[in-house]
């Protein structure tokens, strides 16, 4: 059903699904605003349904159900179809990281009797929406012995929060004066954390307590922020948006709404399917989808060059065939029409929140510089499979032609010649700490994702 509101078609019983998987979703993305804490509670979720983590030497069979974990940032979930795995792939894949801001390796100083972390910002941010707002901070501290310190404050029950101040409005007349991209600079992005000094200490002493706390609470020195990763991100739980409760806000949607539909597809899948069907969540879309974690890693092709070893064919252009075979929804949020912004879209090429899942044939800038260009005999074979499961379905562009524009991860598996177009969620308000999706659409994209996994040719 292309182009209707999706809120029309329900039943009450239906409505009930919508509330539920919404629940699960505003719990899922309150626990896992970064892409390790995303992987963390993604683990239990598989293994309670069966999944277990490949191992080398491992022999497969159809309907066994395997993941492989990468670096705690970046997971691919396979359930073994009927088929033989030459014969193609059913893939969604969405990225797990969103925009926010990341400690320096060398951060911790003291100025006018403040403790601050400085921080260098992840992915495209508007700068101005970070400042003046609880913040939270999480991420992983290595000591040289090879511990661990997990850093997990700002979101749990009694926690402290963590903020970065703006100027007061009484004395901002220069500051309201210059262009918004230069009115927080980048570098004064620093995350106040500490007033108190250490009694007795004459240099730094507001740093020197700090440093006390770090080394009573987590057993860690200055020194090991030098192999740590802490991210920054806003505090606070993901909520029902709306006095008609349509909606839901929270941080980092684009784009774990994707990311978790993909995986409860994958989960929730109630047949062993046809082809093999995979969910593989990735790190970095924010600044490239380069390095291991990312989807340029060859992570990915390794993980299929497994499951064929295991299912016994060791040919060395199998795994190209596979690929070749392979169809996959980008699975990625795109820019809802937003009413107060009208001038920056065409309205016939603009999603809108509760007409379900979006089909972004392709992405890129200018002159659709550096999209993928999904090829209309697989958009033709997606209407199928949208209107015989009754899916509520929309297409768009990102915005107006030479209004700006922006990427996803599938021209990445495209270069793999596997079918890619990107699929997903509208989204207001993206890159900022509180985006807002529909209910319907976060439904409607869940049933999309089933509906392509479950098609048996
Ligand atoms: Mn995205
Ligand atoms: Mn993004």
């Amino acid at each position: 059903m292309y182009g209707k509101n999706a809120w029309e078609k329900y039943s009450d019983s239906q409505l009930k699904e919508v509330e539920s998987l919404s629940k699960e979703y505003e719990l899922f993305i309150t626990k896992g605003k970064t892409e390790r804490e995303f992987v963390k509670g993604s683990i239990p979720l598989l293994k309670e349904k069966g999944f277990v983590e490949f191992k080398i030497g491992q022999k497969i069979k159809e309907g066994d159900k395997i993941y492989f974990l990468n670096k705690n940032k970046n997971i691919a979930a396979y359930i073994i179809g009927k088929k033989p795995l030459l014969e193609g792939l059913r893939i969604l894949g969405a990225h797990i990281d969103s925009p926010r801001l990341d400690v320096k390796q060398n951060p911790l100083y003291e100025n006018g009797g403040f403790s601050f972390l400085d921080t260098h910002y992840y992915g495209g941010i508007k700068k101005y929406q970070w400042v003046t707002i609880p913040l939270a901070l999480y991420g992983v501290v290595i000591k040289k012995d090879g511990t661990t310190v997990d850093i997990n404050i700002g979101d749990n029950e009694g926690d402290p929060v963590f903020g970065i101040t703006d100027l007061l409005i009484h004395l901002s007349a220069d500051q309201m004066a210059k262009k918004v991209a230069e009115a927080i600079p980048g570098e004064n992005l620093d995350l106040m954390i500490g007033n108190k000094p250490l009694k007795g200490t004459e240099k730094d002493s507001v740093k020197a307590n700090i440093l006390k706390l770090l080394k009573e609470k987590y057993a860690i020195e200055e020194e090991d922020f030098l192999s740590a990763e802490l991210e920054i991100v806003p505090s606070g739980e993901a909520k029902d948006f709306g006095l008609d409760r349509s909606m839901i806000c929270g941080y980092g949607h684009d784009d774990k709404c994707c990311a978790y539909t993909s995986l409860r597809a994958v989960l929730d899948l109630k047949d062993v399917p046809e082809f093999t069907s995979c969910a593989i969540l990735v790190d970095k879309e924010e600044v490239g989808s380069i390095g291991a974690t990312g989807a340029q890693s060859r992570f990915f092709e390794n993980t299929i060059a497994s499951l064929l070893v295991a299912s016994g064919n060791n040919d060395f252009n199998a795994i190209r065939t596979t690929l070749d075979n392979a169809f996959m929804l980008s699975s990625d949020v795109s820019a809802g029409y937003d009413p107060l912004f009208p001038s920056v879209m065409e309205l016939k090429n603009s999603c809108f929140l509760g007409n379900g899942v979006v089909f972004n044939k392709y992405t890129g800038a200018r002159g659709k510089s550096g999209c993928n260009d999904a090829n209309p005999e697989y958009i033709a074979w997606l209407r199928n499979v949208m209107d015989n499961n009754s899916i509520n379905f929309q297409t768009a562009e990102l915005g107006k032609v030479d209004q700006g524009g922006g990427g996803t991860i599938a021209y990445i598996l495209g270069n793999l010649n596997m079918n890619v177009i990107d699929a997903g969620i509208p989204v207001l308000n993206m890159h900022s700490p509180m985006e807002i999706i529909s209910k319907a659409d976060l439904f409607e994209t869940y049933q999309a994702y089933i509906a392509f996994l479950s098609v048996k040719k």
